[in-house]
């Protein structure tokens, strides 16, 4: 994860999030009223792209509301990783997830 000057979070970059089997986003309309929602396959994007950079970059198609919140659909990958029967990398995921959760918090410095 890289870690900028003056932030005490690192930012989760596709990259990392890649390296623990996470290929998809979980993207959610920002304006609060449609609720719409979509699975995102971010195979395209670069490594080094940190993902909540991708929030303002984001146009709701139902409501053009522009701005989102993407998050990693560790879902999907959760659910590769119990049919190869791999716990530790299960637990390395349940880690990196409450990373995640931490970072997006609002207190957080990046997201300021
Ligand atoms: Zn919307």
């Amino acid at each position: 994860m890289a870690l900028r000057k003056g932030e005490t979070v690192a930012l989760v970059i596709l990259g990392h999030i890649r390296g623990h089997g996470c290929r998809d986003l979980l993207v959610y309309c920002g304006s609060g009223r449609c609720h719409h929602s979509a699975t995102m396959n971010a195979d395209w994007l670069p490594d080094e792209t940190p993902v909540r950079s991708l929030c303002r970059r984001m146009m709701c198609t139902k409501c053009g509301m522009i701005g989102a919140d993407v998050r990693p659909d560790w879902g999907a990958a959760r659910q590769q990783t119990a049919r190869r029967g791999d716990f530790l990398a299960a637990r390395a995921l349940i880690i990196l997830y409450a990373l995640w959760r931490a970072a997006c918090r609002p207190d957080s410095r990046h997201l300021k």
